[in-house]
């Protein structure tokens, strides 16, 4: 079985031929559905991915790229190409905005900044002290809400670790208008560092079979998308098409793919 990464791997992968409007439409209908059945003890889930999913983290690096280009110990010639950074060039990682913006990484000083800079980065790219810089993208709060609304229960599942990263997670979901309640709402953060993503993200499965029915599930990074419909092979699963990984995975050959939470756009 080959392994696939980025647009390979969306290339050779099955998404069924609907528009952002039509898969957005269709895991309202099939909430609505599960609702008609009228199965109290197994209410319709929802899982949330937030990072590149709900919320465009790109803002957080800039701000973090641009407090390092400021710093007067990182006086260097790429400081004025890192000067003209807009969110734009920023992609998955560092390397791709290094790309975007022709840079050469073997290039010993240019090297040598980026390496800097990816120390720094990753000092706080993971606290919670940069978190306020994200920002949801257009629609994700409203489609969550109506989710919530036709009653759905929502599970925020994200990579970002608890003990760092909580406080200002929740302040943000609230911030922005993500339905936030206590019984309907429920938020999995990484306990350890040491976890890998995609196991914490199949570790949800006793909690979503102890809730309910997993109908859907939105996610942007290719390897997890796979391991979730594995986990849970009936309910759709979304690829939210906005940056990730290089990490290969297999092909996937029952998936739905969006590029916006506003029903309005679709794939051109
Ligand atoms: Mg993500």
């Amino acid at each position: 079985m080959g392994l696939y990464s980025r647009n390979d791997w969306i290339l050779n992968s099955f998404f069924h031929p609907l528009s952002t409007r039509e898969v957005l439409e269709k895991v309202e209908q099939k909430i609505k559905d599960h609702l008609k059945r009228l199965l109290p003890h197994t209410p319709p889930i929802i899982l949330l991915d937030l990072d590149s999913t709900l919320y465009e983290v790109g803002h957080r690096t800039l701000a973090i790229m641009k407090e390092w280009n400021q710093a007067p110990r990182t006086q260097l010639s790429i400081q004025p190409t890192l000067d003209r950074v807009t969110l734009e060039h920023i992609g998955y990682s560092l390397a791709d905005m290094a790309h975007k913006l022709g840079l050469k990484p073997d290039h010993p000083e240019t090297h040598h900044a980026l390496k800097e800079l990816k120390s720094f980065w990753g000092d706080r790219f993971f606290t919670n002290d940069y978190l306020p810089h994200d920002k949801p993208y257009p629609g994700a709060a409203e489609y969550t809400q109506g989710l919530f609304e036709l009653g759905a229960h929502l599970v925020y599942l994200t990579g970002r670790e608890e003990s760092k990263m909580h406080k200002v997670t929740v302040k943000n979901l609230k911030r922005d208008n993500f339905p936030w309640c206590e019984k309907r709402t429920i938020l999995v953060m990484k306990p350890s560092v040491s976890i890998q993503d995609v196991v914490h993200k199949q570790n949800v499965k006793s909690l979503i079979n102890k809730t309910g029915t997993l109908i859907a599930s939105f996610e942007n990074e290719p390897v997890n998308i796979m391991a979730l419909s594995k986990v849970f092979p009936e309910a759709m699963h979304i690829f939210m098409d906005t940056v990730y990984s290089d990490n290969p995975t297999e092909a996937g050959n029952n998936l739905f793919r969006i590029n916006s939470f506003k029903k309005e756009e679709s794939f051109s």
